[in-house]
Order: structure tokens, then C-alpha cells, then sequence
């Protein structure tokens, strides 16, 4: 699979193989964080992988479909992970949207005159047609919302592969009808890095459990840490919030998550109503927007414990 050649994190890696092993890929997923590079490559992948008519292993990168995505000629067996960013892509099946190259956003034109009226039209040979948005953050608000209005009811072959540096330059609006995949964590050059991650990981999912705590205390006791470590919030919201979106995968699907769910996923989705949950994650958007602004330490810590145990 190519996905594993990629510079992913394991856990990542594995939610997306069996994703697409499954036919499972969401029709509308946004790539953030890590380097530029591997972000393109990944929706590059995905798309290939949508339009490969292989019963295994897709992309095989082999048959005429993929040829056309990944170039070089019929049955090479090399990875063709640098011709990835290299060349257009050929299929006619995928289409890339970019900013107008004298522009520096992303603007509704390009929605509406484009991504609008060619969404319509059906695919040519493949069960699937995808769309990657290059630069997605570059949308102008605008554009997002023009974009919404797709969204919200694509066509059942449309596939949206949305690939931005943060998620937290699209809309909430755009960002509940998608699917993210973070690569955040996933630049770990050097170890300290890994080990932030684990341990916002780790307080994230204490802060989960202590949110259906009989007490508030628990709450207050494990928010606690970041008193002392202010980076440590900005990162812990964006896990906590996957662990949210886990539970309310768990509560809809039964047991089919994007990654394998948490235990703090498990009692959350047990514990709470979805209406519930959504408040969760738009507070826990709206508090890691506030850490982006560099809002006060201790203020953010009490706004975090009195809005997530409303
Ligand atoms: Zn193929």
C-alpha cells in the first residue's frame, strides 16, 4: 500500500489504508499541518485510490487509471511518489482548484464558475470523481460558503479533498461536513516534538474522561498542567476534539471510527447527546482559536473548564 510510504504517523497510516480498503473514504476530507508537500501527496493517493478499479491494495498505481494519475508507463513498479508533485494529473476523473495564480486568495469565481458547474457533471469512466482544493486556507469566506452549498448535498460520486496548512482557516461550517486528517503530528524530525504530542494525547484524553466526571473537580485538577505549560493547551484542544468527533462517530456508526476509538471516546459517546457533543467541538474550536490569538493563560484554562462541563 502507498499510503505507508508516506510520512505519516502509524496511527494515521492505519485509519486511511483501511478507510480505503473498505470503500469507506469520506466524501469530503481536509488534509492539514505537516509539510506541504506530503499533504499533496497524501490527496494525490486518495484520489488515485478512488478512481483505481483494483480490487486490492488501491492505488496499485499499475492499471491505466492510475498511469494516468501517477504517469510513467503501465506496469512500472516504482513508487511513484516523487512524480506525485511533479506533473498534472491527468485522469479526467480528478480535478485540482487552486487560486488564480495573480491572486492571493482563493476566490468565490473560482467556486462558482468552476468547482460548481463542472461538480454536475457525471464521471467519465470512473465510479468517482474527485475534487482537490489546493491552498484551501487561501479561501476567501466567501468562496467557503459557496463551497457549503455543495457540501452539504454533493452528488453521490463527488469526492472533496480540501488540503490546507490548518484546518482553523476554513470555516466551522466547512469543517462539520468533512472529515480531517492532521498530519500535525506527524513532522517528527526530532523526538521532542513526539513526545509534546504524546503527552497532549494523553492530557487530552484525562481531560475527556474527566468531562463526564461526577465531579467538576476532576476538571479543574487536570487542566491544572497547563498553568505552568501554555503550549501544552494549544495542542491538547485539537486531540481533544478527535476524541469528541470519535464519540460521535461511535454514537452514529456503531464501532467504525476513523482511528481506532479511545476509552475516553467510548464513555464520552455513551455519556452525552449528540447535540451535546457538537457543542463540545465547537467550544473546544472556539478555545483553540482563542490560544491562536494568544488570549491570557489562566483565563483560557477557566474558560476551558466552564465550557466543557455545560
Ligand atoms: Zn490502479
Amino acid at each position: 500500500m502507498n499510503f505507508q510510504k508516506l510520512e505519516l504517523n502509524n496511527r494515521l497510516k492505519l485509519s486511511i489504508s483501511e478507510l480505503v480498503d473498505s470503500g469507506k473514504l469520506p466524501h469530503a476530507i481536509v488534509i492539514e499541518g505537516g509539510s506541504e508537500d506530503t499533504r499533496v501527496k497524501l490527496a494525490r493517493l486518495l484520489a488515485a485510490s478512488l478512481v483505481c478499479p483494483s480490487s486490492k491494495n488501491r492505488p496499485c498505481t499499475l492499471c491505466p487509471a492510475c498511469v494516468n494519475v501517477f504517469g510513467g508507463r503501465s506496469g512500472s513498479k516504482k513508487f511513484a511518489g516523487e512524480k506525485l508533485l511533479a506533473q498534472k494529473i491527468q485522469h479526467p476523473d480528478i480535478s485540482e482548484f487552486e487560486k488564480e495564480k495573480n491572486r492571493k486568495q482563493f476566490s468565490i469565481k473560482i467556486v462558482r464558475d468552476h468547482i460548481r458547474k463542472e461538480a454536475y457533471i457525471i464521471p467519465n469512466g470512473a465510479g468517482a470523481k474527485v475534487f482537490i482544493l489546493l491552498e484551501s486556507h487561501l479561501m476567501t469566506t466567501q468562496a467557503q460558503n459557496a463551497l457549503l452549498k455543495i457540501l452539504e448535498e454533493p452528488p453521490s460520486y463527488l469526492c472533496f479533498i480540501l488540503e490546507c496548512t490548518s484546518k482553523s482557516l476554513l470555516l466551522p461550517t466547512v469543517l462539520s461536513r468533512a472529515t480531517c486528517f492532521s498530519l500535525g503530528q506527524l513532522e517528527l524530525g526530532d523526538g521532542v516534538r513526539a513526545k509534546k504530542m504524546e503527552l497532549a494525547a494523553q492530557t487530552a484524553e484525562e481531560i475527556a474522561l474527566a468531562i463526564t466526571a461526577p465531579h467538576e473537580y476532576e476538571l479543574l485538577k487536570k487542566t491544572a498542567v497547563f498553568e505552568k505549560n501554555k503550549n501544552l493547551l494549544a495542542l491538547c484542544l485539537p486531540e481533544l476534539e478527535l476524541i469528541v468527533r470519535d464519540a460521535l462517530v461511535l454514537q452514529a456508526a456503531g464501532k467504525e471510527t476513523f482511528s481506532a476509538p479511545s476509552k475516553a471516546a467510548e464513555i464520552l459517546a455513551k455519556d452525552l447527546s449528540q447535540v451535546r457533543l457538537f457543542k463540545l467541538i465547537k467550544e473546544i474550536r472556539l478555545l483553540y482559536e482563542a490560544t491562536l490569538r494568544n488570549a491570557n493563560n489562566n483565563l483560557l484554562i477557566t474558560l476551558t473548564c466552564s465550557r466543557l462541563r455545560v
